[in-house]
């Protein structure tokens, strides 16, 4: 049987080994029973720029385009409200939400100098031992040591280069360039998308960050600026061949960014020695995750025990109570991930140049 690493999973058992033994699905996979949802505007924005960058409508113009996207975010809520409490929606968080995406329709035209190659797309990869080159590593059932992962944007800049594009919401202050550069989730996607296609390089990353708390007060919702969304025309062959000359761009600053109140859009080069650390830690990590003697201490600090979902069984196994009545009556074992059928982005939709994306679930395709 395969041993799957998603971020998520890897993320909890560098914070925490007692909060990712009695989280991860690989290991005992519980969630609270009491944790009704509330909506996710990261979720619903991701969704319309899913559309937005949707490769086959790249060259279509902006006033087809965007009610597609604004028409996406809005059934993202729909959706997300069907299973959501309603006193945890925040007032007009939906409503900065949409307002910052009509916003980012204006600026975005402004500094898309690339073409987008896919959006949503899945990388799954077996991950390589670190200790015998050409060998991937193999899980304690005999299966493959796979980490899985879903990218937000591929594209393809004026150049040539490709690049992982990681969209984010954040309130607040701007990421701190230092955090940036040491990120490993966008890493991730170079890595795994380069262990998926030999030959193909990434030239490093961009992060695309919407600050939700700079939504504009003044700009109702309504058409943006109708304009040529991006001088790179639509690619038109899913990769370039694969080739010994890599594409990263030589010279040049490493770190670029530019930005409005609003948003802002960091380009970070990254390098061969990068990758390959990563991969090596992802190894690593999975020999430790996979060890049937690993030790599960926790690991309490404010700040991981702030937002960890565990505090109650964890309280009682550092009293050396049985923490199993807890579990029993406050988390239940997490059901398999649902099949999204038809997912933008998703393997089985085929690239479809020129087509539109498709709709999700009936009752769309009944209105
Ligand atoms: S409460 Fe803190 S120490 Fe306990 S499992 Fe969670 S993160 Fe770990």
């Amino acid at each position: 049987m395969d041993y799957v690493i998603p971020p998520q999973d890897r993320a909890l058992f560098k914070r925490c080994r007692r909060a990712w033994d009695l989280g991860a699905r690989t290991r005992r996979n519980y969630e609270p029973t009491d944790d009704p949802r509330g909506i996710d505007v990261d979720r619903a924005v991701h969704d319309a720029l899913a559309v937005y960058y949707f490769p086959g409508m790249w060259d279509w113009q902006p006033t087809i385009v965007l009610p597609l996207a604004r028409e996406a975010f809005d059934r993202s809520i729909r959706e997300q409200r069907k299973d959501s409490a309603p006193e945890r929606e925040e007032d007009g968080l939906v409503e900065g939400a949409r307002r910052l995406l009509e916003s980012y329709f204006a600026w975005a035209p402004t500094v898309d100098r690339f073409a987008p190659i896919r959006v949503e797309t899945d990388v799954d990869v077996q991950v390589p031992d670190p200790h015998a080159a050409g060998r991937d590593l193999v899980a304690p059932e005999g299966g493959a040591v796979r980490y899985r992962d879903r990218v937000d944007l591929l594209v393809i800049d004026e150049g040539g280069a490709y690049w992982a594009v990681d969209h984010r919401i954040v309130t607040g202050d701007w990421t701190d360039a230092d955090q940036l550069l040491l990120d490993e989730g966008c890493l991730a996607w170079c890595w795994a998308w380069e262990l998926s296609y030999p030959g193909m390089r990434i030239a490093g990353t961009i992060y695309n960050e919407l600050r939700l708390d700079a939504a504009p007060t003044d700009h109702p919702p309504g058409p943006a600026p109708i304009t040529a969304r991006s001088p790179v025309s639509q690619h038109r062959r899913m990769y370039e061949p694969p080739t010994e000359a890599p594409h990263r761009p030589p010279g040049g600053p490493r770190l670029r960014q530019e930005a409005t109140e609003a948003f802002r859009r960091t380009q970070i080069v990254r390098n061969d020695a990068e990758l390959e650390e990563f991969g090596t830690r992802v190894a690593l990590e999975a020999l430790d995750m996979t060890d049937a003697e690993l030790p599960l201490y926790p690991n309490p600090s404010p700040d991981n025990c702030a937002r960890c979902e565990y505090r109650p069984p964890c309280i009682a196994m550092n009293e050396r109570t049985d923490p199993d009545a807890i579990l029993a009556t406050s988390y239940r074992v997490r059901p398999p991930e649902p099949i999204e059928e038809g997912r933008l982005g998703g393997s089985t939709w085929s690239m479809g140049r020129g087509a539109a994306p498709p709709r999700f679930n009936r009752d769309d395709r009944d209105r």
